[in-house]
């Protein structure tokens, strides 16, 4: 366990092929009732193997007990009624049919709380449990109740957490919140979606932590990207808000895109963890890459706030290319630790 440039990934690993198709987003499971239970424990064993073996310090879950990041918690909410499907548009860039809004939203029972229990039994090193932020779960819904993007997402803030306590109780040391949508709706963040983000992580003594990026390496988002011109400048609306936020750890997307680096600027004072690692590319970056992506990186937050991490989650690869990456990340952090080390007086 490394103090200085801790390790982590943002989120999902691949899913081995006896529990879920491999290299598929939203697979569904190929076991059911207790044996999906046990299969999904295994596979969680595995992740956090894994990870421990290949050298990462911040341990997640892999994603291994969900089958999607957003749907598989408000799976578990009353209010939202998954048989009324409408067709909507997904962070302005593709039609998805999703569930409807019906009526008042509510967690009647924790959603994650026993498997971090579970993730926690398997290792002392520091874990990290990701939600969805509120912001990015009311944008893959149809909302027939409220009307209001504002009131939803603040209804979902209270949701969440009530959920993020009971994590932290269960011994999250940090608690993420996935917002792809603040690199898409830019006025609401503004307007109050870093508020709500805020409602979400309120009161709590884990760090918490906001994972912001360009998606997954799936066809829409890479179309998306292509379309972004020379300079991702996105993070430019954002990242002032949740510098003056209560976050304490800023997660974005670096490696390979076109996000100029000095944007980390504008959220200097905070944890940065910093995506070393593409995910829209099976080739497996050498620890030279990394290296070179935290070295500039470090031009724009102090190295004890530097944390390196991927650029988003990992499921849609191979479990080779996965293992492949986890290790580059590891060797292109030792390369950084050693200079930094060799430099002190
Ligand atoms: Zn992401």
């Amino acid at each position: 366990m490394h103090t200085l440039l801790p390790t982590s990934i943002v989120g999902s690993l691949p899913k081995p092929s006896w529990l879920a198709e491999p290299e598929t987003l939203w697979s569904p499971w190929k076991l059911q009732g207790d044996a999906l239970v046990q299969g999904k424990h295994d596979a969680l064993r595995i992740a956090v193997h894994e990870q421990r073996q290949h050298g990462i310090d911040i341990i997640s879950d892999g994603e291994q007990t969900r089958q999607h990041f957003v749907t598989t918690f408000i799976e578990h909410l009353t209010g939202v009624d998954f048989e009324q499907r409408e067709t909507v548009r997904i962070r302005d860039r593709y039609d998805a049919s999703v569930p409807t809004v019906v009526g008042a939203v509510s967690r009647e029972k924790p959603v994650f709380v026993e498997d971090a229990k579970f993730l926690r039994q398997q290792t002392d090193q520091p874990i990290k449990w990701a939600l969805p932020g509120p912001m990015t779960m009311i944008d893959t819904l149809y909302d027939r109740h409220y009307k209001s993007r504002e009131k939803l997402a603040w209804e979902f803030a209270t949701i969440l957490n009530q959920e993020a306590r009971e994590l932290q109780a269960a011994g999250v040391d940090i608690i993420q919140f996935d917002e792809p949508a603040f690199n898409v709706f830019h006025d609401e963040v503004q307007d109050w979606g870093v508020a709500a983000l805020e409602r979400a992580a309120e009161g709590l003594r884990a760090e918490t932590a906001v994972h912001i990026c360009y998606g997954y390496g799936i066809k829409a988002n890479t179309d998306w990207k292509a379309t972004l011109g020379p300079e991702w400048r996105h993070y430019e609306k954002s990242f002032p808000l949740l510098q003056q936020s209560t976050i304490d750890i800023v997660s974005l997307e670096c490696h390979h895109s076109r996000v100029p680096m000095d944007l980390i600027e504008l959220i200097r004072g905070k944890k940065v963890m910093l995506g070393a690692i593409d995910v829209a590319s099976e080739t497996i970056e050498t620890p030279e890459d990394v290296a070179d992506t935290l070295r500039k990186a470090l031009k724009f937050v102090a190295p004890d706030k530097l944390l390196p991490s991927s650029n988003c989650g990992m499921a849609p690869f191979s479990r080779n290319v996965a293992r492949g990456k986890m290790k580059a990340l590891t060797a292109g952090a030792d390369i950084i630790r050693e200079e930094l080390t060799a430099a002190r007086p």
